[in-house]
């Protein structure tokens, strides 16, 4: 039974995090400093709280209706052994999990430690947010670098059409 350092508690019904409403957990920590960031009180480590990851499991759980869950932050690959831990956990219920990270799908494919997390993930929306490609009309992203990625497939989902 571990903990996993939390930025904030989950958000319930979010329609901006991947499809449909989903369960936001937002992690504490991220090294990326994108210019123009939009949590950047996500970025120190040693800032929000511990979160015990068994409460977290019971919690995601316990909320109703949601079409998935969405994990961000903070960067969520720096927190591997959390993040496998919680997706061990809940993998008897079969949610689909959709995760951001400043690092790119290519970067995390081929790194022998982190890509432990990308494989018990559905969908990635991956990639630093790049002010001068910022466009506020493009689906679940914030710059045009960033891709949404089947993580089982490796295909970039096309959803702005
Ligand atoms: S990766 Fe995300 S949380 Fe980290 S600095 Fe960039 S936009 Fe902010």
């Amino acid at each position: 039974m571990g903990t996993i350092r939390l930025a904030s508690p989950i958000t319930k019904d979010s329609i901006v995090d991947g499809p449909g409403l989903r369960t936001v957990v937002w992690v504490q920590g991220c090294y990326h400093h994108c210019f123009m960031c939009h949590n950047p009180q996500t970025h120190c480590f040693s800032g929000g709280f511990d979160k015990d990851i068994d409460e977290l499991v019971s919690e995601i759980v316990a909320t109703k209706y949601q079409d998935g869950l969405t994990i961000s932050g903070g960067e969520p690959f720096e927190k591997i052994d959390e993040l496998c831990e919680l997706l061990d956990k809940l993998a008897p219920y079969q949610i689909n999990v959709w995760c951001y990270s400043g690092y790119t799908y290519a970067y995390l494919k081929n790194h022998p430690h982190k890509s432990r997390l990308l494989n018990k993930i559905d969908v990635i929306v991956d990639g630093k947010f790049e002010w001068k490609l910022r466009n506020f009309d493009l689906k679940y992203r914030g710059s045009s670098n960033q891709k949404i990625i089947d993580c089982r497939t490796g295909c970039e989902l096309l959803l702005d059409e």
